[in-house]
């Protein structure tokens, strides 16, 4: 069985770097602003080739979840969730929820960025901002 080490290229290797540092950074268009995430070569909304690395705010919203009872990576034992957030700043990171989870509905929570280390290197996660 696999597990989830990242495969770091060219474009998302200053993302991990910024993570190892806990501070998430994305790639931000240099001439309409735009965040890439996926980190790439390219503005998906303008087409320019310029761009800078930009600190998100670390807030998002829960779009959607998942939570998997099947073992897929050695690393990731079941149960465990995925979510899929919206970051404040626009781009879906798909990551996990770690913490209390929310009773009831989890889409449209709000949840703030945080940090963890996992095998050899700093994850994003996610936690939620406020209690019911
Ligand atoms: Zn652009």
């Amino acid at each position: 069985m696999a597990n989830s080490q990242p495969v770091v290229a060219l474009y998302d290797a200053p993302m991990w770097e910024s993570l190892s540092r806990e501070r998430m950074q994305l790639q931000s268009c240099g001439h309409c602003g735009t965040l890439r995430y996926p980190p790439g070569p390219i503005c998906t909304t303008c087409t320019s080739l310029d761009y800078r690395w930009t600190d998100l705010s670390g807030g998002g919203e829960i779009l959607s979840w998942v939570r998997f009872h099947r073992a897929y990576f050695d690393d990731h034992p079941p149960p465990y969730n995925a979510v899929a957030v919206r970051l404040d700043e626009g781009p879906i990171v798909v990551s996990n929820l770690i913490g209390p989870e929310p009773e009831g509905e989890w889409i449209g929570r709000r949840v703030s960025l945080v940090y963890r280390r996992h095998l050899d290197r700093t994850q994003h996660a996610f936690m939620l901002s406020e209690q019911p």
